[in-house]
């Protein structure tokens, strides 16, 4: 049910979700947002804000996910206290019309880029990075010049009461306004007139969004997930890509856009890799990683049975185990996994590894062309430039990396963002602040000469034409 749900902590209706929305425009239309001074201090805020709430979030991130403090600082706060920096130190230099060549058509004149705000915006966040996947989009947002109307997870609450109460504590509704709800809210709230749609999360909702938002003609971005492949190929350093591996799955029990779902290993070093996988495994979470303090839980139930279902113990190499009291599911890895196992059937988003074989990199396409098209990410473990080429070229992909796993995220330099159904558009860095930007696009013609060439009467101007549009 819609309660206490807005900045001004009043109860929230159909009506006032409108009002909102209205209000947000008509703030908008002020010109407030718009200047540098205006979007800088507010950055600013924000940044100080979140260093204040810092622990707030990391007990929240506990509470919700059971995610260990380096965790909560490595993907949320710290993600965003470094995104924050970079954007309120570069911002000015992003802000400047980006001039660009004129064409001989368009001759005597100059051409500029102005980079201007979209308006009012709605961002929805999942749960599984309710602090990262939140406060990235608001900084770009804020970043561009716009206003906001927030929306996280009903899934983890403890962390939707702290976003709640920064927000409110910083900013006024009419400019950034907090909505924490359930279908019900969302859907009241893509019944709106909005000039963008930032949405992360299933791609089974993002076509619910954009669905909503066609009905407006709203443009969205949509940051959706997948099955990202991860493939270790013959020649791959298997102490390196197994240890990146483990990280890059495991992190936030492997509810993460981004980790690896599945593995595909050259026929020729699966045993070896298989067994460096479970000793690795074994060495960071131990025997029985619900002991571990570096290990996340799952964040509610459903979930938890649904990962779970998706376990053959006969195929199990290492882990298996779970607790339905405590929603904990063990780093598992699977074994001789095929296209037919239920574990391929949808993205897994939880510590689940199938490891897939391979003779060839043909088989390698085959089997992620048979997957839907395409992959937010994938991984390439070789030692030889011309194959990780080859795979980059052959397999279409949102981003990734060549010997690593997701740490592409850790460089704001990147776009970040899918490709066919893993999503529409990237953000972070410069890129979110593009995403929240119109790329005005503006001529401006001399005026100490007036060139009759596209003036009627065309005559025989058509020659002259052709020579200027070679
Ligand atoms: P989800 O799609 O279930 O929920 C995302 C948001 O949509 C939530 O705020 C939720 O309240 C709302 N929502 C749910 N059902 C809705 C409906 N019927 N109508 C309107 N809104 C609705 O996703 P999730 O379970 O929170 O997150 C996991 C998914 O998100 C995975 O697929 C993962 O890959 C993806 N993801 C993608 C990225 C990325 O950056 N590409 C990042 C994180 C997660």
């Amino acid at each position: 049910m819609i309660t206490d749900n807005v900045n001004a902590d009043v109860a929230t209706t159909e009506s006032q979700i409108r009002d909102i929305v209205a209000r947000q425009r008509e703030y908008f239309k002020s010109g407030a947002t718009k200047s540098y001074q205006s979007r800088i201090e507010n950055l600013k805020k924000l940044k100080s804000a979140l260093g204040r709430y810092e622990s707030a979030f990391h007990a929240a991130l506990k509470q919700d996910l059971g995610r260990p403090e380096f965790e909560s600082f490595l993907a949320e706060t710290g993600f965003n206290l470094h995104e924050l920096s970079g954007t309120i130190k570069k911002l000015k230099r992003w802000m400047k019309p980006r001039r660009t060549s004129t064409s001989l058509l368009a001759q005597p004149g100059s051409s500029r880029i102005y980079l201007s705000p979209l308006g009012v915006n709605l961002i929805i966040a999942p749960f599984n990075y309710p602090v990262a996947l939140a406060f990235s989009p608001l900084t770009a947002a804020i970043a561009a010049g716009n206003t906001v109307v927030l929306k996280t997870s009903e899934m983890t609450p403890a962390c939707g009461a702290v976003t709640r109460n920064l927000i409110r504590e910083i900013f006024d509704p009419e400019f950034v306004a907090y909505i924490e709800g359930e279908v019900e809210e969302t859907t009241i709230l893509l019944q709106q007139k909005f000039d963008h749609i930032f949405f992360t999360g299933s791609p089974r909702v993002g076509s619910i969004v954009m669905s909503a938002a066609a009905k407006t003609l709203t443009p969205v971005t949509l940051e959706l997930g997948g099955k990202s492949p991860c493939i270790v190929h013959e020649d791959a350093k298997l102490g390196v890509a197994v240890k990146r591996i483990v990280t890059g799955k495991f992190l936030n029990a492997a509810q993460t856009c981004v980790a690896p779902d599945y593995v595909m290993v050259h026929k020729s070093v699966k045993e070896e890799f298989l067994t460096r996988l479970r000793d690795r495994i074994v060495e960071v979470y131990g025997e029985d990683a619900s002991a571990s303090p570096d290990f996340s839980r799952i964040v509610n139930d459903n979930n938890f049975r649904r990962i779970c279902s998706l376990i053959d113990q006969q195929k199990v190499v290492v882990g298996g185990q779970s607790d339905a009291d405590s929603l904990f599911i063990a780093p598992t890895v699977m074994r001789d996994v095929t296209l037919a196992d239920k574990v391929m059937s949808e993205e897994i988003f939880g510590p689940v590894l199938p490891v897939l074989d391979y003779e060839s990199l043909s088989d390698v396409y085959e089997i992620v062309d048979q997957l839907p098209h395409h992959p937010l990410s994938c991984y390439i473990f070789s030692e030889s430039t011309e194959i990780q080429k080859e795979i980059v070229d052959t397999i279409q992909f949102g981003g990734g990396c060549i010997n690593n796993c997701i740490f592409h995220l850790a460089n704001d330099h990147l776009p970040f963002g899918g490709v066919g159904e893993s999503g529409i558009g990237a953000y972070h860095g410069v890129h979110g602040f593009e995403r929240f930007s119109h790329k005005k696009a503006v001529l401006k013609s001399a005026t100490w000469i007036d060139l009759p060439l596209a003036h009627v009467p065309y005559g025989k101007k058509i020659k002259l034409l052709r020579m200027v549009m070679k």
